[in-house]
């Protein structure tokens, strides 16, 4: 994941570490012939670096244990409801005929950027679960198949990095019978 390179650093022996937006440092050692960056030992060829960016390797590895703890995350349906189960063994349920609202949260809050959540909404219970819990795609499916579900608010939110709320499916309203 690139960072942004905010500042640098020595560590204990000395070598030249860039301090990313992320809040990880990362060495950029200057080790010829094997890598190359003459511009890291001077002040000069360090600012000139600020404001770029890094591929972060400690996101990456922390972005990789996020996926294992969604995945632990198990979402699953029959006929009659929809059930969440998560790494701590708790559970929340939802029944299609008391479904309410399907919405899509994305928050900023994660330090990688995006962090998604299905959250099924009934009078009696809602269920949460992470993009990348497991049953997720089945799950997908399924919702796909609710009359009016909107394939175009899930796109939305795929590509939405701040926090907000979208709802791809909504209860219809029961007609009042014509006066
Ligand atoms: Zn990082």
């Amino acid at each position: 994941m690139n960072q942004i390179i905010t500042g640098f650093y020595q560590d204990e022996e000395g070598h030249w570490a860039a301090r990313l937006a992320c809040g990880h440092g990362q060495h950029v050692r200057h080790d010829p012939p094997l890598v190359s960056r003459p511009w890291v030992l001077t002040a000069d060829g360090r600012i000139s670096r600020l404001g770029r960016t890094l591929d972060c390797v400690r996101c990456d590895e922390e972005k990789a244990q996020m996926r294992m703890m969604e995945s632990q995350v198990l979402v699953l349906f029959d006929e009659e409801r929809v059930t969440a189960v998560y790494p701590d063994q708790s559970i929340e349920q939802v029944t299609w005929a008391d479904l309410e609202t399907v919405a899509i949260h994305t928050n900023d809050s994660g330090p990688w950027g995006s962090d998604v959540w299905w959250a099924l909404t009934g009078a009696s219970g809602e269920c949460q679960y992470p993009m990348g819990a497991t049953g997720e795609k089945e799950m997908l499916d399924r919702l796909q198949k609710l009359d009016g579900f909107d394939n175009e608010v899930v796109i939305q939110a795929m590509l939405c990095t701040e926090n907000a709320e979208f709802i791809c499916w909504r209860k219809p309203q029961v007609q009042l019978g014509a006066s």
